[in-house]
């Protein structure tokens, strides 16, 4: 029975199949539950902790995820690094349905969404110039394109607010930015893992071209989960062997991202 990880995986369904010796373990957090139950079990020699970003049955909006008590929940199980698989449009002609996308850069757009743990007590500032994991980043170019996958080593990952999708001319903003991808749910959960001193490596797979590429002619919500599905075993698979090729020792930033900094309370 496995009931600690050093791997954490936050992200759509499809993901339970991988883990051998999977257990359910029920978690609270000072943030409240997190989306739903924590499975945790092994990929090859790994321990692994996965919690589905929206909840199992789909019932968390971008907006209302609890990001805080997920990524809280995994550092609380012995999770250091993080992988987040998740679905993304594209702002760029060239990177289609299909490509993958390991960005280097984000634009915060949301609004209102808490993005911080620590807002009572004193101010804690991290630094977030680079706000993913250089190993993990790495790692996960490397095995994308031992897969096979058209792989985009870098860019900028715009997350919006939603629910609803970017009108055309905030896709061409993005754009004319030279932004690369748009999404809505990379944002907290970067910047909490950060807090936690947590490696955090985002997986975009591009599901459509936004609204404002030449290409696009915008997007419904049931077409970009119908490529996600179609893509979900592929996905699986890149996860599972990115999760195997991770550094068993940290030897990146990410782990000290807190020192010389007074918090005021314990991390779990
Ligand atoms: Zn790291």
């Amino acid at each position: 029975m496995v009931t600690r990880a050093d791997i954490g995986v936050i992200g759509g369904s499809g993901f339970y199949s991988l883990l051998d010796d999977a257990e359910q373990i029920e978690l609270a957090t000072p943030y409240g539950p997190p989306s739903d139950v924590v499975t945790v079990g092994r990929i090859g020699s790994r321990a692994v902790a996965f919690i589905p970003r929206h909840g199992r049955d789909h019932r968390f909006p971008p907006h209302r995820i609890p990001y805080r008590a997920n990524l809280w929940a995994l550092r609380s199980l012995g999770v250091r690094q993080v992988l987040a698989p998740s679905a993304v449009g594209s702002l760029r002609a060239e990177y289609g349905p299909g490509a993958l996308v390991i960005p280097d850069q984000l634009v915060d757009r949301t609004s209102g969404r808490i993005q911080t743990y620590y807002d009572t007590d004193g101010a804690v500032h991290v630094s977030f110039a680079d706000p993913y994991c250089p190993s993990g980043r790495a790692v996960a170019v490397r095995t994308a394109r031992s897969g096979g996958w058209e792989t985009v080593d870098g860019g900028t990952l715009v997350v919006i607010e939603g629910p609803r999708f970017s009108t055309r001319a905030e896709s061409q903003w993005f754009a004319g930015n030279g932004w690369s991808i748009v999404g809505m749910t990379g944002f907290p959960e970067a910047v909490l893992a950060r807090e936690l001193a947590l490696c955090y490596t985002s997986l975009s797979l591009v599901t459509d071209h936004d609204a404002g590429v030449e290409a696009g002619q915008g997007v419904t919500h049931d077409e970009v989960l119908e490529f996600f599905a179609q893509n979900v075993t592929r996905m699986r698979t890149l996860v599972a062997e990115t999760v195997e090729a991770l550094p068993e020792e940290r030897t990146c930033p990410c782990g000290s991202a807190l020192d010389g900094i007074k918090l005021p309370f314990e991390l779990p």
